[in-house]
């Protein structure tokens, strides 16, 4: 549902509500459209998004010696936010700095820091529990567009002030990357929303091309849409591309999983960043922290398909890889295996929303 500012919350997918039949008319082309059926899913996924209701941390703290900057609780907008609060927790960190540094974490944010720290000519070292295909970030669906990441009451001004730097960084790096080398496109993208009003706000220029569509002004068998443009990144394809550019400029990456901050500690490097997502939970015991549950399928890839959906039958984002669809967002839940119940429900509502699309007025 298109909203620029409150988590979605609800357990799971949303049952698709009321299907309007409008007859097929001559003369339009209709979105193709993707094929729902389970014969089709190559597979199912999991993850847990790193959520915080007060938003993402941005911050050092002394460790003995050494400074540690934490930055980790990025909820369903990690791969939106990744360069940007990069770029802020790697100019806090580096002021002053000479020496090695070392980053925890091989997610997005942790990739994405060394190769900042890289940029700014110091040697990084990360240290890291498990790597890709085996992290969050590799799971996500990869929309450039930052959703489910805090609770507006639960925020300052001076955090929206970061949130804003990071995605002002974020949008502007995203767009040099876009290729098959990162596996990033940009692609039309429709989504359902209650609004009578096109948002007109700080957020407008990250929606680019974007316009409120009445019922009959648009295929899909709901009420009103937005439909904007937007980048879409294939996550494990950029991973790797990000991985394999740590290690070309010199980077190491080693296993190790630390227990707690005493055991970060004894690290060599005298900077020291924090980028463990959901993990940062018992690391460094944010009571805050809390894990929201996101289950995928993905269906064979279908080139033809270039437009994104999301909505109340949940979303749908097809990637060079595979289409993916989606659509939970489950509070609290730790168990970051797809449930087969819950994938069964999302091939249900997209296969009640594909059969309903229809010619656009
Ligand atoms: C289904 C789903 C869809 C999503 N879709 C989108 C989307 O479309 N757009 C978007 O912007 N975001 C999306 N997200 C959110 C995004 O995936 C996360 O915000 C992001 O991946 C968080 O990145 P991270 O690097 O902080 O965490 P992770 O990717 O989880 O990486 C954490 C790293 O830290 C390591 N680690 C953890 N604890 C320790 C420890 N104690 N010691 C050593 N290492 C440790 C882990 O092994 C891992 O390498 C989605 C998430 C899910 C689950």
């Amino acid at each position: 549902m298109f909203d620029r500012r409150a988590f979605v919350g609800g357990s799971a997918a949303l049952a698709l509500s009321g299907c309007v039949t409008v007859p097929r008319g001559t003369g339009c082309s209709p979105l193709p459209p993707v094929l729902v059926d389970e014969a089709r899913v190559i597979r199912t996924v999991a993850g847990l998004r790193p959520y915080r209701a007060s938003g993402f941390v941005v911050r050092a703290e002394p460790l003995g010696d050494k400074r540690l900057i934490h930055k980790y609780g990025h909820g369903g907008a990690g791969i939106t936010l990744s360069w940007g609060s990069s770029r802020l927790a790697v100019d806090l960190g580096l002021q002053g700095h000479s020496g090695p540094v070392a980053v925890i974490g091989s997610g997005v944010m942790g990739l994405t820091t060394a190769r900042l720290v890289q940029e700014a000519g110091f040697p990084v070292s990360i240290y890291t529990a498990a790597l890709p295909p085996d992290t969050t970030s590799a799971v996500a669906g990869g929309q450039i567009s930052p959703f489910g990441h805090y609770r507006e009451s639960e925020v300052t001004p001076a955090w929206m002030a970061q949130f804003q730097a990071a995605m002002a960084y974020s949008w502007q790096r995203f767009q040099t990357l876009v290729g098959e080398r990162y596996g990033i496109r940009w692609q039309r993208t429709y989504e359902e929303t209650r609004d009578t009003v096109y948002p007109n706000d700080w957020m407008n220029p990250y929606y680019p091309n974007g316009k409120l569509l009445g019922p009959n002004e648009h295929p899909f068998p709901v009420e009103r849409m937005v439909a904007f443009d937007t980048m879409y990144v294939e996550t494990p394809r950029f991973m790797a591309q990000l991985m394999s550019e740590v290690l070309g400029a010199g980077g190491t990456i080693r296993m190790r999983r630390f227990g707690n901050l005493a055991e970060v500690a004894t690290l060599s490097e005298q900077l020291i960043f924090n980028c463990t997502g959901i993990g940062a939970k018992a690391l460094v015991g944010d009571e805050v922290l809390t894990p929201v549950r996101g289950q995928l399928a993905v269906l064979r890839p279908q080139h033809e398909v270039r437009y994104a959906f999301s909505g109340d039958a949940g979303y749908m984002f097809p990637r060079g890889d595979g289409i993916l669809l989606g659509g939970t967002f489950e509070r609290g839940e730790w168990d970051a295996t797809p449930q087969p119940d819950d994938i069964a429900r999302i091939l249900r509502s997209h296969r009640r929303l594909f059969a309903g699309l229809r010619c656009a007025a």
